[in-house]
C-alpha cells in the first residue's frame, strides 16, 4: 500500500516540468516519512475526538450553565399525562351527511360525554404552556441565547450551550384534537373523508359553550320551579281572571293558564312582567313560539 503511494507520488513528481525543483523530500517536514504522515492523518481526528470528549466531560462535571440547567429542570415539573394528539373517528351513512357534517357539534357532544377528562387535558395544556413560558425565559437568561419557537441547536453554538439545548424539557403545550368523518359507499368502492383539527383554544371555546348550555338547562329548570300556585294566582288576579288576548273568563267555558311571554326555553324569566293569563285556546297556538318583534 505504501509502496503504491510512493510510486504514485514519484510518477507525479517525475511528470512535472520542474523535476529538479521539487523532490519527494520537499513535500514532508525534516525527519518525516510517509509513515509519519499517515499516522498524523489518522492521529489528528482521533486527537480532536479525544479532546472533544474531555471537553464534554469537563462541562458535565463542572459546567456552570449545565448545572444551573439541571437544577432548573429538576425544579420545573411539567404535566406529562397528556398526549400531543387525540384522534376521533365518525362513520357516516351518506356523502350528503359527510358534506354537511358539523365538527363543532361533534366536539361539543364529545366534550359533554366526558367534561372532566376534557377539562383536565385543557388545564394540563394551559399549565404546561404557562410554566414552559417561564422555563424558556429562564433558560434564555441562563444560556444567553434566544430559543425561538423550538430550541434548535446551531452549528456555531458553544459546546456547553449545545449540551444544554439537548437536555431542555419539551412539555406538551398544544395538543391537537383531530376528528375524521368518513363515508364509504355501499360496495366499498369509494371512500370519502373530511377532517378537522381543533386546537386547545378552540376546545376551550367548545368547553365554554358546553358549560353555557349546562347553565342554561339549569336556569330553565330553575325558572320553571319558580312558577308556584301562589304566583299563578297573583298573575290571574292582576289580569282580572281573563284571557289577555280574547278576554274570555272561566265562566265562559275556557280554561285559564299563566303563560311566559318570552318562553323559558328562549331565556324568559318567571317574573310578573313576563307572565300573563291566557285561555287554553289562545295558548294552544302559541306554545314556545315567540316573535321578539311582534305582538305575542
Ligand atoms: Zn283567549
Amino acid at each position: 500500500m505504501l509502496d503504491m503511494w510512493h510510486t504514485f507520488l514519484q510518477t507525479l513528481l517525475n511528470g512535472t516540468p520542474w523535476p529538479d525543483l521539487l523532490s519527494r523530500d520537499d513535500l514532508l517536514p525534516d525527519g518525516w516519512t510517509m509513515e509519519t504522515l499517515l499516522l498524523a492523518a489518522i492521529g489528528v481526528p482521533v486527537g480532536l475526538a479525544v479532546l472533544h470528549f474531555v471537553r464534554v466531560l469537563l462541562i458535565l462535571l463542572f459546567g456552570r450553565k449545565y448545572h444551573a440547567l439541571r437544577a432548573l429542570n429538576q425544579a420545573c415539573e411539567f404535566d406529562d399525562g397528556i398526549r400531543t394528539r387525540y384522534e376521533y373517528k365518525v362513520q357516516l351513512n351518506s356523502r350528503k351527511q359527510l358534506e354537511r357534517y358539523d365538527f363543532e357539534r361533534f366536539f361539543l357532544e364529545e366534550y359533554g360525554r366526558n367534561p372532566q377528562t376534557f377539562g383536565a387535558i385543557l388545564e394540563s395544556a394551559q399549565n404546561n404552556e404557562r410554566k414552559y413560558r417561564k422555563y424558556k425565559a429562564e433558560v434564555e437568561r441562563l444560556l444567553g441565547v434566544k430559543l425561538g419557537e423550538t430550541a434548535r441547536i446551531g452549528f456555531f453554538d458553544p459546546l456547553e450551550v449545545k449540551l444544554c439545548k439537548r437536555r431542555l424539557k419539551e412539555p406538551i403545550t398544544s395538543p391537537i384534537f383531530h376528528c375524521t368523518a368518513e363515508y364509504t359507499s355501499p360496495k366499498g368502492q369509494n371512500h370519502y373523508s373530511r377532517t378537522a383539527d381543533y386546537t386547545v383554544r378552540q376546545m376551550e371555546a367548545v368547553g365554554k359553550q358546553y358549560r353555557k348550555n349546562v347553565d342554561f338547562q339549569a336556569s330553565k329548570a330553575y325558572q320553571r320551579s319558580l312558577m308556584t300556585d301562589s304566583l299563578r294566582y297573583d298573575i290571574m288576579k292582576r289580569d282580572n281572571f281573563r284571557c289577555v288576548l280574547c278576554g274570555r273568563t272561566a265562566k265562559e267555558g275556557v280554561k285559564l293558564h299563566v303563560d311566559h311571554i318570552v318562553p323559558v326555553a328562549k331565556g324568559g324569566l318567571t317574573v310578573p312582567d313576563n307572565l300573563r293569563t291566557l285561555c287554553d285556546q289562545c295558548n294552544l297556538g302559541k306554545s314556545d313560539k315567540y316573535d321578539p318583534h311582534g305582538a305575542n
